[in-house]
């Protein structure tokens, strides 16, 4: 991992000159302003009224949701929380920018403005995470899942991946997924009493199965992962290296996790996770200009992987989310975001101490990055994750029920609670807070009333006095 020191001085470097380039014409776009109409500001300013007049129900909706948040602490690994301005540039006349095709070689019309907005978001992600390219189009995190996949694999290929039920991805093979059902997938697993992934396994396992794609990343693993002992498993077996960083990809761009970028053929993200705009991302490192034979012709890997983003999966690019990306990618280079990414593993770390003292089983002892994994049933025998999601939400405390590694109990209703801390730490919590919050937990888990896998009761007294603490608390760290 990259000491916070050296993290610095990567994000000291100075801007490429493409970027330079790009900021030079946005200053040209702007010379274009006429002025014979209300302006851009006053167009956008009124966007909460036209909502509140036209659609009074969707704006009380939208109000409750503002009203649920403010009011409760968010826990969910797989949350986190933009900024005001990603949610302006989402919210924006880009929105209605309709294209085929990539900057500068686009299907319609107009696209001066939009084909810079997306090239600012390439340069930026690739200054963020220290790529050679990027590709801001996909849709969603699943989206850019789908387009390797498509791009690498034919029908009936093989992956390797890390089951649905260990830790891994719906997009990384599951029977559900279209990857379980055009692609022949198997399995890697983490072991069974560590619950780590043990890399000689999955050797061996690569060995015997000869994948053409090898999928890595999580969406349930709190500790740190190997990208450079996955590249040279995959490259002992010829096959190609994914890594989802989804969960993880704020804590890479900041320097808290060690980079997949030059170890994998290609890096697959969300972008809401590490905390922008709703949507997914693709970057390659050091293999970007590898050879591949697409039909009669060797291109490179990222002339492919654009080609089978459009016209292979998706149509038009959503310009706002792209907008917003760019918007998320700036901010990550700043200082506060990069602290921010140590202060969320650092608090993830307390929270997990503070459970573990409590008695409870901590997966792994504890956590390299933003999530906790806890087995409830461990607690106490009757209780469930389901139960305990529940119960918690009842209190205000949202967190989510999680499917253990060998979870002995049904999906539908598991062993496990996933805890995660970017949102209570961008709203400014810290040690103290994430103390006060597994003793919080704690009082409900300990005093729920089990009544089978599904149901319980809370005893109505406790419910309201812990209630009461986590609307303060809350009020106290208002949304930033
Ligand atoms: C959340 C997640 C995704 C999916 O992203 P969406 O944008 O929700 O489709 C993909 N991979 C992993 C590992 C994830 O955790």
């Amino acid at each position: 991992m990259l000491s916070e020191r050296q993290s610095c001085r990567r994000f000291k470097k100075g801007r490429s000159g493409a970027l330079r380039e790009v900021s030079k014409r946005v200053k040209g776009h702007m010379e274009q302003e006429t002025g014979r109409f209300v302006g851009c500001d006053e167009y956008h300013k009124g966007v909460l009224d036209a909502l509140r007049e036209s659609d009074p129900h969707i704006y009380d909706l939208l109000r409750a949701e503002y009203e649920r948040l403010q009011n409760t602490i968010q826990l969910i690994a797989a949350e986190n929380q933009c900024s005001r301005a990603v949610l302006a540039a989402l919210g924006s006349i880009v929105q209605n920018k309709t294209t085929e095709g990539f900057a500068g070689a686009r299907y319609h019309g107009g696209c001066a403005v939009v084909d810079d907005i997306e090239q600012l978001a390439i340069g930026r992600a690739k200054e963020a995470f220290g790529a050679k390219y990027a590709n801001v189009q996909p849709h969603s995190g699943t989206a850019a899942n789908q387009i390797v996949v498509t791009a690498i694999l034919q029908r009936a290929d093989k992956i390797l991946s890390l089951g649905l039920d260990q830790g891994g991805h719906l997009s990384h093979g599951a029977r559900v997924s279209f990857t379980g059902k055009f692609f022949d997938v198997e399995n890697y697993y983490v072991d069974k009493s560590t619950f780590l992934l043990d890399y000689d396994a999955i050797r061996t396992k690569a060995i015997q199965v000869k994948p053409k794609l090898i999928i890595c990343g999580a969406s349930a693993y709190s500790r740190t992962i190997d990208f450079g002992m996955f590249r040279v498993i995959a490259d002992e077996v010829g096959a190609y290296l994914l890594a989802d960083i989804s969960h993880i990809a704020g804590l890479i761009a900041a320097g808290a996790h060690p980079s997949s970028i030059d170890h994998a053929h290609f890096t697959t993200t969300s972008t809401y996770k590490p905390g922008g705009p709703r949507g997914g991302l693709i970057l390659m490192g050091r293999d970007f200009q590898t050879r591949i034979r697409a039909g009669e012709r060797q291109i490179t890997l990222a002339e492919h992987i654009d080609k089978t983003t459009f016209p292979g999966v998706q149509g038009t690019p959503y310009l706002n989310n792209v907008a917003a990306k760019a918007v998320f990618f700036q901010e990550t280079l700043s200082e506060q975001y990069r602290q921010r990414q140590f202060a969320i593993i650092s608090n993830a770390q307390r929270l997990a101490g503070a459970l573990a003292n409590r008695g409870y089983d901590v997966l792994t002892g504890g956590t390299d990055n933003h999530m906790v994994l806890v087995n409830v049933a461990n607690l106490r025998p009757g209780l469930t994750g389901l139960v305990a999601q529940k119960a918690l939400e009842q209190v205000g405390l949202i967190v989510n029920m999680n499917r253990l590694p060998y979870d002995t109990k049904a999906a539908s209703v598991t062993s496990g609670l996933r805890l995660g801390t970017p949102i209570v730490t961008k709203n400014g919590m810290g040690h103290e807070q994430m103390d006060t919050i597994a003793g919080l937990i704690d009082t409900v888990l300990r005093g729920i009333k089990t009544a089978g896998d599904i149901e319980y009761s809370l005893d109505d007294s406790l419910k309201t006095s812990v209630k009461d603490e986590v609307v303060r608390l809350s009020q106290e760290f208002p949304m930033r």
